[in-house]
């Protein structure tokens, strides 16, 4: 039961103020705001990373105003209190998972959309859905682009603060592309303003996008202006499958190099058959890999567009190539694709990479990728946004076979190890969180690194915000 018994949240280290207890907090938010019952906050300890090691929170507070945030982030910074911001919780980086004795700041309350179809902008609220700003846009004949496969159930919020990518970033853009200011509630509970419905604005550095990506280290962000662009015009849809992985990620390069589609998907021959399973739609098994392109163009240029991307498909060894205009069933295609983590997920424990190259390294990478899946032993089932050299790379282990985990962390690993040794990064689109902050260092470098602490320290020089993400230990100013 919620009741007023008295949990305490005393001054810990970092204290910058009087003692207050958690009921202190209670009183000065809504009814029901604060959770403590471990039946309800349960919901909580973990997003979709499903990290075995999540904390126990000292409550969950779900806020319904901006001015809940600043009551929240007074109370942490008064006592010390670590703060884990939580949108939808389905960071697979585990940047939402709980820690002990935090407060898990919820903004799923948070919902509210304006769009100003004037000036071409929307400003939401953080727990709205992606889809959600989506659909408000659609309604004036506008389109929110960032299309992260989660976009029906993930937050604008959670988008920002992990710079999300998605299907259609190869031809428009990751989310960064579209925001233009935001506010944002900082360490110490005060409130700014960055950016704002202007198309240009470069007085000052550039902090909203500082924000951009900083996965919750830095602020809180109670509400985003976006820039909005005409609806997108419907696509035509080419599905090809390869013999090998080679073929396809030739494929890709063939398109790429001088063409730009509106979607350019990969899945491998282990994510096929898992998509297969889940949707019998008669996807073929026996494939190596397959594609699925769209193109956007104006009506007779996306034909072209379209037969064009059929022969190069064809010239790098496609097995099949089929071609759709209509709209639905070009869908049906893409739905699976977004459903494949999902599908993989139902296969075992996973450890899901994301790691991304330059795109004529995108073939060696997931050559790589197969010979450490052999290596290690264990499956590994790649998607990926191929088109942006981006891959999901899922490893799949029993979780009661501890040989085989310590075989699955191994191979997750290498996987990095491999990426950047091919002059790519560790992490596309899902954030560094905390599964892979022990990669970050090495990947950034000694003085790179250095810089990043240095800006975390500014902006939260007691490391109440999302500790152990991004960063190992509390900040030096
Ligand atoms: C099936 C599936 C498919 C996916 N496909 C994609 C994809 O194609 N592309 C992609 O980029 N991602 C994808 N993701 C990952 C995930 O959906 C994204 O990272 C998404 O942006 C997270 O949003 P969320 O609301 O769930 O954020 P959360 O998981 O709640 O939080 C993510 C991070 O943002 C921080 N945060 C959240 N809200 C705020 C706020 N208001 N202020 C400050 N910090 C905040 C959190 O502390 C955390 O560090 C997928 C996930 C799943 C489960």
């Amino acid at each position: 039961m919620e009741g007023n018994h008295s949990t305490a949240a005393e001054g810990g280290a970092g204290s910058a103020g009087p003692a207050r207890t958690l009921d202190e907090l209670r009183a000065r938010l809504q009814p029901g705001a604060v959770l403590t019952d471990p039946v309800k906050t349960e919901a909580y300890r973990r997003d979709r990373a499903e990290d075995p090691d999540a904390g126990t929170p000292l409550a969950v507070v779900r806020a319904a105003s901006a001015d809940d945030v600043q009551e929240v982030i007074r109370f942490a910074h008064a006592t010390g209190t670590p703060v884990v911001p939580r949108g939808a919780g389905t960071s697979l980086s585990g940047g939402s998972t709980a820690q002990d004795g935090c407060l898990v700041l919820s903004l799923e309350r948070m919902r509210e959309i304006t769009v100003d179809p004037i000036t071409r902008t929307v400003v939401a609220q953080p727990g709205a859905f992606n889809g959600e700003v989506k659909a408000a846009a659609a309604e004036h004949g506008l389109w929110y682009p960032p299309d992260p496969a989660s976009y029906t159930f993930c937050s604008i919020g959670g988008n920002i603060a992990t710079n999300a990518g998605g299907l259609c970033c190869v031809k428009y853009g990751v989310t960064t592309d579209y925001v233009l200011g935001m506010t944002v509630v900082l360490a110490d509970g005060r409130k700014v303003q960055l950016g704002g419905p202007r198309l240009k604005d470069v007085a000052g550095l550039p902090l909203t996008k500082l924000f951009v990506g900083s996965e919750g280290t830095l602020g809180i962000i109670t509400d985003v202006t976006l820039r909005l662009v005409p609806a997108q015009r419907a696509p035509q849809t080419l599905v090809a499958t390869f013999p090998s992985l080679e073929a396809s990620t030739d494929a890709v390069l063939a398109i790429t190099r001088t063409m730009r589609p509106s979607m350019l998907e990969f899945m491998d021959g282990p994510t096929l058959c898992a998509v297969e399973d889940e949707t019998r739609m008669g996807l073929d098994r026996e494939a190596a890999a397959m594609l699925i392109v769209q193109s956007d163009e104006p009506a007779g240029h996306a034909g072209e567009e379209i037969a064009e991307i059929a022969r190069r498909c064809e010239a790098a060894g496609a097995t099949e190539v089929y071609s759709t205009d209509d709209p639905d069933e070009g869908e049906a295609f893409v739905a699976a694709r977004r459903i494949a983590i999902p599908a993989v997920e139902k296969k075992g424990t996973i450890l899901l990479e994301d790691v991304g190259v330059p795109i004529p390294r995108l073939g060696a990478l997931v050559d790589g990728i197969a010979e450490i899946s052999r290596e290690h032993d264990v499956l590994v089932a790649v998607m990926a946004h191929a088109g942006d050299g981006n891959t999901h790379p899922l490893v799949v282990f029993d979780p009661t076979d501890a040989a085989q985990r310590e075989r699955a962390h191994a191979a997750y690993g290498a996987i990095m190890d491999l990426a950047v040794s091919l002059g790519g990064t560790i992490t596309g689109e899902h954030g560094v969180g905390r599964l892979k902050q022990p990669w970050l260092a090495g990947y950034l470098g000694d003085d790179v690194m250095e810089l990043n602490r240095r800006v975390k320290a500014a902006f939260d020089p007691t490391g109440i915000l999302n500790p152990g993400v991004m960063f190992d230990e509390p900040p030096r100013p």
